[in-house]
């Protein structure tokens, strides 16, 4: 066998192509969601040494003990984002890498995101250069504040886990918007957060899954 062939192979667009088909398996609909996810190369969001597992469907570490987001959990969270319709503006919490960001960059045409550690949000300005995705305004800062200059949002998502939604970010959701966001400790689900016309609040419990804590502060 042929490593360094296999080595590109593994971050090829066909790789990517199969990533996407998966998804699609998996129960991923909506067009713009696979096109996105198809055109991103999600290898040049993970160190080089870990560019080969970059089209598994697994979480990756991406250092400061935070780490990339499953494929499949993001197309879900941006699916639902989405809701079949063309939401303008949208507030991520946990910037991390940048590539749920720069997913969001290619179908919303407002982003804005918001990461707490310094280091990992230069990183993310970087890769969403390396990927031509600036649209996107980055913030340092703690999430759990929203941002209020920028609100109110026609979504929001967040890509870590609280133990409650954020009273600031429920605040900061327009009547007819939708929030996505893990909740739990020791066992965590996502929860679809929609806010009715009238304010009033439906809560929709959905997929298990693993994220890494949402934490005060900043660093
Ligand atoms: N969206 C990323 C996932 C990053 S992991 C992706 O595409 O893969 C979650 C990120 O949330 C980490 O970078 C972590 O530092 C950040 N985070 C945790 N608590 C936060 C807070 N209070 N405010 C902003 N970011 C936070």
């Amino acid at each position: 066998m042929n490593t360094p062939q296999l080595g590109i192979g593994m971050t090829s667009p066909r790789t990517r192509t199969r990533m996407v088909d998966r998804l699609r398996e998996k129960g991923i609909a909506d067009a713009r969601v696979l096109a996105a996810m198809a055109e991103l190369p999600r290898h040049l969001f993970v160190e080089n040494a870990l560019a080969h597992r970059a089209y598994d469907d697994d979480a990756l570490p991406i250092g400061h003990g935070q780490t990339i987001s499953q494929p499949f959990t993001v197309a879900r969270m941006t699916e639902l984002l989405l809701n079949g319709k063309s939401p303008r503006k949208i507030l991520e919490i946990g910037t991390g890498c940048g590539y749920q960001t720069a997913v969001l960059t290619k179908l919303f045409p407002e982003v804005y995101s918001i990461e707490r550690i310094a280091a990992l949000l230069d990183r993310a300005r970087a890769n969403l250069r390396a990927v031509k995705q600036v649209r996107a305004r980055l913030q340092h800062g703690d999430g759990h504040l929203g941002l209020p200059e920028a609100a109110p949002f026609d979504a929001i998502i967040m890509t870590a886990a609280a133990s409650h939604v954020p009273p600031a970010l429920l605040e900061q959701l327009l009547p007819g918007g939708r929030m996505i966001l893990p909740l739990g400790t020791q066992e965590q689900f996502l929860w679809m957060i929609d806010k009715q016309e009238d304010g009033s609040i439906q809560k929709t419990r959905l997929d298990p899954v693993r994220f890494v804590p949402l934490l005060n502060g900043q660093q």
